[in-house]
């Protein structure tokens, strides 16, 4: 017993003296407060808050990746007491919070041809490897694209983590990414996200959530592309299927995502718990109530109807024809309806379908089907986070919040289509461009 009192003795006596050294090299290289980072950031207009009136002539004092101090007009380093600090002149420029495209596939690129490849979801390990090549290049453009925050619903695997851990280490030049892996869906038991039972369900998310998941996508009805999605057809899940998938998320408080585009299976996954409806094409009345009584986010993937009004119909046969062009004709009125009846709207573009770093085109359609651009941006901003649980770090610009900032030209108030030109981009405190 002696000895082993001795021993731990000596050993906390030379970890003591070990630490001494440390210490008088901190002294001599200054405190930790002095190795702080700062920067000010002088902005002509600034909308701190989406939803509220911008105001002119603010001072941004940024610590570090967040937000330490906000004021009115241009403060000088000398007013503020600080030394040293970089000085960012956006005196001529709208400032904004960094967008947050809460539906995105940063390591797919489908945006050219629907059946071009068809690969990537598939758990194959020389193709993840691929997709992370794909999500480093499509990171990049999104976050130059001023979208400083995504969510990544659905990936080959393994790549979407890899990417947000090297954002996040500052690696790779990125977004801030909320990530699932693999979709749920039914299908035979694989290493994926398939699954045909509530137990293997239950299994597949519990996979997701090992894999490192911060987010769980289901395919709540079959995808767009197919026919089994089309009007009246059933969700593929067994309600206690997907019950079964949203207990196992919420079970480490993940949030769900179902994509969903006809009514039985917008429904069904409102009745299960979700937190988000993907697409929500045919959403009518009864799904309206649903998303009240839950306060359910619609994210409407409107970019998503641009491209296939675009997809030549000749490859069709007739029943796909009236397929698809009953999304064309219903998806954006359906949309509105939702907004005007006060469903809660988050933006997501689904590039990845569609091309990256084009993700403002998405608020662009909100403002065709009645948003006020300002609507727009708060479903890109203040919904976004809210539907993310990030409210606290993201989505406006106040003392605490991420340095996520964005500017234009021109003021994204007056013409909405500003946001497809971001001129400066900061991203936790870092610029970007
Ligand atoms: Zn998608």
């Amino acid at each position: 017993m002696g000895i082993l009192k001795n021993t731990l003795m000596t050993l906390l006596t030379s970890c003591v003296l070990l630490s001494l050294p440390i210490q008088a090299q901190q002294m001599e290289e200054g405190t930790e407060e002095d190795k702080d980072n700062w920067k000010i950031m002088h902005a002509g207009t600034l909308l701190a808050i989406p939803g509220e009136q911008p105001i002119g002539n603010a001072t941004l004092v940024i610590k570090n990746d967040r937000i330490d101090q906000l004021l009115e007009g241009f403060q000088s380093l000398e007013q503020l007491g600080l030394d040293q600090a970089e000085v960012i002149d956006l005196r001529d420029k709208f400032v904004l919070p960094g967008l947050i495209d809460a539906h995105v596939h940063l390591t797919m690129d489908r945006s050219l041809d629907r059946e071009q490849d068809d690969s990537s979801d598939k758990p194959d390990e020389s193709l993840d490897v691929y997709a992370l090549a794909l999500g480093v290049e499509n990171a990049r453009k999104t976050v130059e694209a001023g979208f400083t925050t995504v969510r990544n619903l659905g990936s080959s695997g393994w790549s979407i983590f890899a990417l947000r851990d090297g954002v996040n280490s500052g690696k790779i030049v990125g977004p801030r990414i909320f990530a699932s892996g693999h979709t749920i869906r039914i299908g035979s038991e694989s290493e994926g996200g398939e699954c045909y039972s509530v137990d293997s369900c239950k299994q597949a998310v519990r996979r997701q959530i090992d894999m490192g998941a911060d987010v769980i996508k289901i395919y709540a009805t079959c995808s767009g592309g197919q026919l089994c999605s089309r009007i009246g057809s059933p969700s593929p899940f067994l309600a206690d299927e997907l019950q079964a998938v949203v207990d196992t998320a919420k079970t480490r408080e993940l949030i769900v995502a179902a994509h969903a585009h006809n009514v039985r299976g917008i429904n069904m996954a409102l009745n299960a718990g979700v937190d988000s409806i993907e697409h929500g094409t045919l959403n009518d009345s009864s799904s309206r109530q649903l998303f009240k009584k839950y306060g359910t986010y619609l994210v409407p993937t409107l970019m998503v109807l641009d491209r296939i009004r675009r997809i030549n119909p000749e490859r069709e046969d007739s029943m796909m024809k009236t397929h698809t062009q009953t999304h064309i004709d219903h998806h954006e009125q359906n949309i509105n309806d939702a907004f005007q009846a006060g469903i809660k709207i988050a933006a997501g573009s689904d590039a990845g379908v569609v091309p990256h770093g084009e993700n403002a085109r998405e608020l662009e359609f909100y403002t065709i089907v009645g948003m006020t651009p300002m609507e727009a941006i708060v479903t890109a901003t203040i919904n976004s986070a809210d539907l993310l649980g990030q409210s606290h770090n993201i989505g406006s610009l106040q003392v605490g919040k991420y340095a996520d900032i964005i500017a234009t030209d021109v003021s994204p108030l007056e013409d909405i289509t500003a946001l497809k030109e971001i001129s400066f981009v900061m991203a936790s405190g870092k610029k970007i461009k």
